[in-house]
């Protein structure tokens, strides 16, 4: 197989040598008027080889780039590793004599040492179609005397790849030359003999492992002891025996690795990322593209004199990030010219030891950052609850004061009114003006606003109860349906005073559970006295009882002022009330929902609110139905019937 740099030089000094003359013949295309001229490349292994396919693919590339002729390439395939003796070496040339007879070539081009070889000895006589004819010759590597090694050293792939073993493994001891038996793979296998004596002052033996078929090279890799500090350089393509087929470079790659654990290093393009370490490559498109610029001066009659002197393909050194870490070589050895792949830009070129240290360093600052981020998260989350509680502090403070002013006032009320009305009857008893209807009316005005007082009284009792812990239920088996029944029967004589039209509807007749009867009719008078409080006149109310799987649910519902959207969570807080302002027009102290809520949840329920300013409330009280197996005697100190509770409950609503 292929190149070396030297093989431009040789290129150039075998076109002149052979020499180009005048004889390119000029063919014209009739309808674009282009120059076209017949190239016929011989490549000395067959369709498919890695490194030949990249110079075709470069001379192909470079010629299409060139628009002022088409060149038409023909390739042809020597195909020496099957068959490479005189007879058929023969019959090839024969075969090319016939298929392109004279005139219809116009330059010749060789890949590699065996397609030279032959050209070299098929054209030189007169009677040959090719004598003559321009010829550019790519990819020898075999010596040739034209060659000055000297010249060329600093350009040559594998004394790079010396270079750049000896860099990165200065102990190397061993090098296992795993070549092909051709002529790439001897004139490989002389390069690494004269580089190391050239290069290293250091014992390294070198190993020839040679053959055309893997199971050869596996054969010879076996058969070795384990020697320490060792190298793999491998070069040229692998059969398998049997089937003649190539391996893939990535499988050969596998193959070596299974018989011998050292690094392996290439100078061939096709192992370049198939699973090597790293190598030194001159690429073959380069190769092509240099053989299509000489091409070029050829058909423009230019001196390729210039070109020679100034030609070279670069060699550059590719590493693999990953292998350097697998094989323990140091990644700080690696030059800054070299190519790494197989490496994320975030990755470092660190020694293990230096990657350790820096992960450690790194796990520390992370951590130290994570402690002080947790730090100032529950400092901050501390201070936030502290102002929280502040707020709170704050809110309930005001919340007490407003209470206060909105309490005096509601106490205030009554107290007057009573006062008020008793200095009237006063007044018209000592003046004998004493009207048995007009007293009884002023004494019922008494009476209603001594409840008023009555219900503030108790409110703030139970408040301080529920507060300490002392409010405490007389639980019954009850039946439900006619507790909220009659609670919603008493409220009537009240609604009527606004005009409201109450409806009560009930799923079941009987709903049998285990409450306080005073305490839920409490609870039902409180939110029938809201509803009737915050509906206007003519508005109407629904209540409804109903069983559910587990529980009963018991709505009140009405159409009136309706809770704006912002308050719903705040109804149920103590002294709250929406509207505190002083001409508000209903009574009330904002205590009534919080008993309310403290009462239904003192049952194990809950209550729900769905309310919207303008369309009206519904509060939704759920109680579990729970049956009790011993039926506790009522033990109130207070013996209200539900008239006097209504009285109570309903002394704030006005007419
Ligand atoms: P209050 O004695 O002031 O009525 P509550 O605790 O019973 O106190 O109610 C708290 C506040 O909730 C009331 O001031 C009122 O603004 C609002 N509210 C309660 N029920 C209703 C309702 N059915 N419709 C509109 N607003 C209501």
């Amino acid at each position: 197989m292929k190149k070396k740099i030297s093989i431009l030089y040789i290129i150039f000094l075998i076109s002149l040598i052979i020499f180009y003359n005048n004889q390119l013949i000029n063919r014209v295309d009739a309808n674009n008027k282009k120059e076209s001229v017949n190239l016929l490349v011989i490549n000395s292994y067959h369709q498919g080889h890695y490194w030949e396919s990249f110079v075709i693919e470069g001379l192909e590339k470079k010629l299409k780039e060139n628009s002022n002729f088409d060149v038409n390439i023909k390739i042809e395939y020597l195909d020496f590793r099957n068959r490479n003796d005189e007879a058929y070496q023969k019959s090839f040339k024969e075969m090319l004599e016939n298929k392109y007879p004279k005139g219809s070539i116009d330059i010749l081009c060789s890949v590699n040492d065996e397609a030279y070889n032959f050209i070299k000895d098929n054209t030189v006589e007169e009677s040959s179609v090719f004598y003559n004819l321009p010829t550019i010759f790519c990819g020898v590597d075999k010596k040739s005397e034209a060659v000055e090694d000297e010249i060329h050293i600093n350009l040559n792939d594998t004394y790079n790849l010396i270079q750049l073993i000896l860099e990165l493994i200065p102990k190397v001891e061993n090098l296992n030359l795993i070549v092909e038996d051709s002529g790439y793979g001897s004139a490989v296998f002389e390069e690494v003999v004269k580089f190391i004596n050239y290069y290293s002052n250091q014992n390294i033996d070198i190993t020839y492992i040679k053959g055309d078929y893997i199971e050869e090279i596996i054969s010879q890799l076996i058969g070795q002891n384990y020697i320490p500090n060792s190298v793999n350089i491998v070069a040229g393509e692998f059969q398998y025996k049997e089937s003649g087929i190539f391996l893939k470079p990535e499988d050969t790659i596998k193959f070596i690795q299974e018989y011998n654990s050292s690094p392996i290093f290439s100078n061939d393009q096709t192992y370049l990322k198939a699973g090597i370490v790293g190598g030194c490559v001159d690429t073959g498109q380069e190769h092509g593209e240099q053989a299509a610029d000489l091409i070029i001066k050829i058909i423009n009659k230019e001196d390729i004199l210039d070109t020679y002197a100034n030609s070279n393909v670069i060699t550059k050194s590719y590493i693999d990030y990953k292998g350097l870490y697998k094989y323990g070589i140091d990644p700080t050895r690696v030059d800054n010219d070299m190519i790494v792949f197989n490496k994320k830009i975030y990755e470092p070129m660190w020694s293990e030891g230096t990657k350790k240290v820096a992960l450690s360093i790194l796990a520390i600052i992370l951590l130290s950052i994570f402690i002080m981020v947790k730090r100032v998260i529950k400092i901050k989350r501390k201070y936030s609850m502290e102002q929280q509680l502040q707020k709170r502090k704050e809110d309930r403070e005001n919340l007490k004061s407003d209470f206060i002013v909105n309490l005096s006032h509601e106490l205030r009320t009554p107290i007057n009114i009573i006062v008020n009305t008793t200095k009237v009857i006063k007044i018209k008893l000592r003046e004998d003006r004493v009207d048995k209807e007009s007293i009884e009316e002023k004494l019922d005005i008494i009476n209603n606003n001594s409840y008023r007082l009555l219900k503030i009284s108790n409110n703030i009792i139970d408040i301080t109860n529920s507060e300490s812990g002392l409010f405490k239920l007389v639980e019954k088996n009850e039946n439900i349906v006619s507790v909220v029944e009659e609670a919603f029967i008493s409220s009537l004589e009240f609604s009527k005073l606004k005009n409201i039209e109450m409806i009560f509807d009930t799923s079941d007749e009987e709903i049998i559970t285990g409450i306080d009867k005073i305490q839920m009719q409490r609870v039902m008078l409180n939110l029938l006295s809201n509803a009737i409080k915050y509906t206007n006149k003519g508005g109407s109310i629904l209540v409804t009882v109903k069983e559910l799987s587990d529980e009963v649910e018991i709505i009140v519902k009405d159409n009136g002022i309706g809770i704006p959207e912002s308050k719903i969570n705040e109804i149920f807080h103590r002294f709250y009330q929406v509207d505190y302002s002083i001409n508000r027009v209903n009574e009330g102290s904002g205590i009534g929902l919080c008993i309310v809520k403290d009462i239904v949840e003192y049952h194990n329920g809950r209550i729900v609110v769905n309310s919207k300013v303008g369309k009206g409330s519904e509060f939704k009280i759920y109680l579990p139905i729970k049956i009790l197996n011993i039926d506790i005697e009522l033990n109130s100190d207070f013996s209200y019937d539900i008239s006097t509770i209504a009285r109570v409950e309903m002394s704030d609503v006005n007419k």
